[in-house]
Parts: C-alpha cells; structure tokens; sequence
C-alpha cells in the first residue's frame, strides 16, 4: 500500500486546484479521478476570471491536470469504491482496480453525481424498495431477496457486500463488466439479461427481465458509474447539509466534520459554478496543509 500525505478524490477543477496548492507547499500529494468526467469537460466558459473570450472546459482541465503534476502531484485515473478510517487519523482508499492507498489527510472534490434513470416511475421507488448505495442500504435488506445491476467494479463491490446482509443477492451487468469474474466463488447469482421494469405498486416486489422472464426481489440497488459522493462516504460518518442531505457540510476552512478531511467545488453545494470550485479548492489544499503541519507538531 503506498503512503501519501495528501490524497484528493477528484480531478475536476476543484480537486487540481487543489492538488496545486498542495504540492507547492510540498507535501507528498496524490490526486485520484478522471478528467474526462469532471463537469467542466462539457462546459464552454464564459464568466471565468481573466478569460475575456469563450474557453473550452476541457482546454482549462488539461492545463491543470499538467499545472498539478508540473508542481509534484501524482495524478492516477481511477475511480474509488472504498474509504476506511484507520488508526491515528489516518484513511485507507480503494479504486476500482484494486489499489490501495493509505493517507493523513483527504480533500474530497467529487463534484455532483448526476443520476441517470434505467425505469420509467424509478424515482417512485425511491426508499421503497430502490436504493443506488449499498453501503448506505445494506443493512435494511438483512435476510432479503434483492438483484445488484450495474456497469463496473462498484456494481460488483456492492454486489459482494449485499451477501453479508441478503438471503440471495442477484447481479445484472448493464454491459461487459471485465471483472465480473470476481463474482466466481460466491454465493451472488449472475443473471445476464436486460431489465425492463420494477414489479411493484407501491413498493418493489420485483423485476422484469428480457425475454419474459421475472425475478421477485424486495431490493433493486443500481449502481451506474462512478460511485457517488453519498455512497463513497457514508462508512466516513461525514456530516450532511441538514436540509437537502445531498451536500457536505464544511466550515469557512473546507474542513468537514471529521478531522483531516476536507471537501471542496460542486460536492459542498451550489452555486455550481468553476469560480466557486476553484476558489475552494485553493482553500481546502491550505486547510489541509495547515492541518499537517499541526499533527506533525503534536
Ligand atoms: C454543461 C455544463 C456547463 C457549465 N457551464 C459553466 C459555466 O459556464 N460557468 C461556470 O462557472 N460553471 C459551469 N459549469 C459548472 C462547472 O463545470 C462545475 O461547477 C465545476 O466543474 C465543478 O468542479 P468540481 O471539481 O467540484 O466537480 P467536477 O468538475 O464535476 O469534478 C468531479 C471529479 O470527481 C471525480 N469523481 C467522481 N466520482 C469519483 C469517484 N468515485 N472516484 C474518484 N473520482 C471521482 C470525477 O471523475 C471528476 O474528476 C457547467 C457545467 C456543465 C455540466
């Protein structure tokens, strides 16, 4: 497992602004994410700070990622599936390939997860059955029938976690999953055949699949794409905004509610916007700094 000072969990504006700051201060700075699906990669800019023609978001992600690496960060472009606390103010993080890091301190950038729907009526089905975080979840389905689907290594992760909880844990692939192998040798049941619509009137029952076939679950998790900041966070105990749940709450300095952790950009709520992601990474890359510098002095 390889040590870092620093590990930031994104690489959109936020996460390199503050991989910038970091790594010139001179700490040992890793930067875990993937560019291409940072907000900003879509954008075309027009009301950023010294920019007075259009600018392409993508031109100014390539430049930081560059910009971060030019001053020391260690970028790798992966997803993480799994954090952990560990002794002495420490954190483990996993990405969906493997690896294992171990850190001091984390800056969370994440940005915000946008959802996207595979059932017609799914939000109705919200709490009631359909959850997209199994880490979240699990728990309530202790002794259940439920089906996992999914389009990578977070699927699968939930997958195998469901088996410590459920009585019988189906997996749908929603496309070629490589790894899928990983599933050999447990008890998860892999079913390759599209969904097509939740049975249930009032809450799931079960799912119907391609080719007249059904299967009656009580819990459909959906795990598509990268996991989202909730799902990635909720073993941390990070604190929420109060009223929407959907945000973490940070204080003047980033700092969140766990010591050593720091949140920054769209993932701290809006507005969404990359003046506001950058200004905030650059103040959560000094929190988190300063914080070092403290612990090494205790
Ligand atoms: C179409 C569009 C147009 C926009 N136009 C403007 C505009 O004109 N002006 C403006 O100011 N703003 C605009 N924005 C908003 C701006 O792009 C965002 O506010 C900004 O990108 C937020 O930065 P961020 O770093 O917080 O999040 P993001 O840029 O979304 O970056 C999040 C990072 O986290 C990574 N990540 C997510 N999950 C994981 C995981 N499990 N493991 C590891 N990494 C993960 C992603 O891969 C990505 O690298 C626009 C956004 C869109 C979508």
């Amino acid at each position: 497992m390889r040590e870092y000072e620093i590990i930031i969990l994104g690489a959109g504006p936020a996460g390199l602004q503050a991989g910038i700051h970091t790594a010139r201060r001179k700490h040992q700075v890793l930067i875990l994410g993937k560019s291409q699906s940072s907000a900003l990669f879509q954008a075309h800019i027009e009301n950023y700070f010294g920019f007075r023609d259009k600018v392409e978001g993508k031109e100014l992600l390539l430049a930081g990622f560059e910009q971060a690496k030019k001053f020391g960060a260690e970028i790798v472009e992966e997803d993480v599936i799994r954090l952990e606390k560990l002794e002495n103010g420490a954190f483990l993080v996993e990405t969906e390939k493997g690896k294992t890091f171990k850190a001091q301190a984390l800056i969370l950038a994440l940005g915000v997860k946008k959802k996207k729907r595979l059932f017609k009526n799914e939000d109705s089905y919200v709490g009631k059955g359909l959850s997209y975080c199994v880490d979240c979840d699990a728990w309530f389905y202790r002794g259940k029938r439920v089906a996992v689907m999914g389009d990578g290594s977070a699927a699968l992760h939930g997958a195998k976690t469901l088996t410590k909880f459920a009585s019988l844990v189906y997996f749908i692939p929603l496309k070629d999953i490589p790894d899928i192998e990983e599933l050999k040798g447990t008890s998860v049941e892999v079913l390759p055949y599209k969904p097509l619509e939740i049975i249930g009137e009032e809450e799931v029952k079960g799912l119907k699949l391609e080719g007249e076939k059904a299967i009656e679950v009580e819990g459909i998790f959906i795990e598509i794409g990268a996991k989202g900041p909730l799902e990635l966070l909720a073993p941390l105990g990070i604190e929420l905004d109060p009223e929407t749940f959907t945000h973490v709450k940070v204080d003047s300095k980033m700092a969140t509610n766990i010591p050593g952790i720091f949140a920054c950009g769209d993932i701290t709520g809006p507005p969404y916007q990359l003046a506001k992601a950058v200004g905030e990474g650059c103040i959560a890359g000094i929190s988190a700094s300063d914080y070092l510098k403290a612990k090494k002095s205790t």
